[in-house]
């Protein structure tokens, strides 16, 4: 690249601040409500509570690292059952991909953190420094002592919500309750405040900050979701068929008045205020559109206002754009292949992951054979192999399991330690709601006839009730 291509003009445009308009309407309002929705279920579910019994987290929700679980309300999932996440995260992936072929960026509008955030942050800065007007004129002014206080006063808040928000987050991965007390005291852990510091600082950041900036540039979703719809998904559409040409209420009002085509859209920019990643929906669609529906709310206002039908922005397709144009009726196909395999999909393996949750077994075992030395052989020639075996209680009561293993008739079967045995078979106690591992010593006598390899089964069952568990493993003799 010469200098002549740097002389053409700068290789970036500098961020022009928005100051997004307020808007009153049924997008808004909606809106409002999930915000509401969002915004409660994050701050207050740590302190929900579930009885699991004594001894057990009474939390509903819980990241348990130092017991390795994670509790959802009846749902307990231990380490080995990681797989759920995996069910629930394909399901999300999913739920997005629907989301986005029926609704466009539903996410991205309704949804996501991001806009929650910075929305909540709009309003405080409204509350303080008044509308779009108001913050364009105090934004170029002097800064004056009342000016200096609102900002201090806008900023404290701000950081008030970003606390609040970080200190939310770290209640979910102990007791709730019982961490605020251990943080207002300077006796929680380091990590702890740790985690509330920089959480603080990338939501004041974040929302107070970068903003739409997120949305545009730094948000892989926008690419990969505008590779994914496709003509049939409704989106926040600027019906240019109906808005075009675009004058002044007067021109167009003489235009009609000599026959003449006259479009409804007045260029009264109201869409454009009110849109917080100050974005043109009149351009057509465009990255920087997150389709919260704000300007729907907008231009329905000013329609209404002028005495012309609403709806001259609002949710709509490709298609009945075209066919429109075309002089024909609007159709809406909601049901097409796309939309009915996410859904297929969703259903598929959420039922699956209801059915093993329901099934999945409370008592497991898992055993590891000795690798160094595969087998001994004693003075008497009989021939024993070692193996670990864990065994999972995640019931809230301790029980006792009986260990058989299958496989190598007249082999002894002993647990190293003081365990108990009944009738040959050792007795294993295992605490409420732990894992436990013992070491199984396998000997078979010297005149068994030995295959070099032997399968074996390890069988516990629950001396109380009926529940039992099986892994199976080989002995090793030769
Ligand atoms: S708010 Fe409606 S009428 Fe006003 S500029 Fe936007 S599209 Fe046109
Ligand atoms: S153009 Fe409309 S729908 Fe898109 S982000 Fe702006 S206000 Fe929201």
């Amino acid at each position: 690249m010469t200098s002549a291509d740097f002389s053409t003009g700068p290789l970036y445009a500098p961020r022009a601040k928005v100051y997004p308009q307020s808007v009153a309407g049924t997008f808004r309002n909606i809106k409002w409500t999930l915000m509401a929705f969002c915004l409660g279920v994050y701050y207050f579910l740590p302190f929900v509570r579930w009885d699991r019994g004594p001894g057990a987290s009474s939390q509903a929700v819980l990241i348990d690292f130092p017991h390795r679980r994670f509790y959802f309300f009846f749902i307990e999932i231990w380490p080995q059952e990681v797989y759920y996440f995996t069910g629930l995260l394909i399901i999300a992936a999913m739920a997005l991909f629907l989301m986005n072929a029926i609704g466009g960026r539903l996410w991205c509008g309704y949804l996501c953190p991001q806009t929650i955030w910075t929305d909540l942050f709009y309003a405080v800065e409204r509350l303080i420094e008044g509308d779009r007007r108001e913050q364009m004129r105090k934004a170029a002014g002097p800064i004056t002592l009342r000016r200096a206080g609102e900002l201090v006063a806008k900023h404290g808040i701000w950081l008030i919500i970003a606390w609040w928000t970080g200190g939310a987050w770290v209640l979910y991965f102990a007791d709730a309750p019982t961490l605020v007390r251990d943080l207002a005291t300077g006796q929680a852990p380091a990590v702890a405040y740790i985690s509330i510091a920089v959480l603080t600082f990338t939501t004041y950041t974040l929302a107070g900050f970068m903003r739409e900036q997120v949305c545009v540039y730094m948000c892989p979703w926008p690419r990969i979701q505008a590779a994914l719809t496709d003509e049939w998904a409704l989106n926040v559409t600027y019906r240019s068929d109906r808005g075009e040409p675009r004058s002044s209420v007067k021109k167009s009002n003489e235009l009609r008045a000599q026959g003449l085509p006259a479009g409804d859209c007045i260029d009264c920019l109201q869409c454009v205020a009110v849109c917080p990643t100050g974005v043109d929906i009149r351009d057509g669609a465009q990255l920087g559109c997150i389709q919260c529906g704000l300007c729907i709310d907008a231009c329905d206002t000013v329609m209404s206002k002028v005495g012309r039908p609403t709806g001259l922005i609002g949710y709509d397709t490709e298609v009945n754009l075209n066919r429109r144009r075309e002089g024909k009726a609007a159709i809406y196909r909601l049901v097409r292949p796309r939309t009915a395999i996410y859904v297929g999909i969703i259903l598929m393996t959420g039922a699956v992951m209801l059915y093993s949750l329901l099934t999945r077994s409370v008592l497991d075992i898992n055993v590891l054979h000795d690798r160094n030395p595969l087998f001994v052989t004693l003075a008497d020639g009989s021939i024993r192999n070692a193996y670990t075996v864990r065994l999972l209680n995640k019931l809230g009561d301790a029980r006792t399991v009986r260990l058989e293993v299958d496989g190598l008739p007249g082999a002894e079967v002993h647990v190293v330690g003081p365990e108990a045995a009944a009738a040959g078979h050792p007795l294993i106690a295992v605490g409420p709601d732990q894992t436990r591992e013992v070491r199984v010593l396998v000997t078979a006598p010297s005149e068994a006839q030995l295959e070099r390899s032997t399968a074996l089964v390890f069988r516990v069952a629950d001396l109380a009730g009926g529940r039992a568990a099986v892994a199976q493993d080989h002995f090793i003799a030769r």
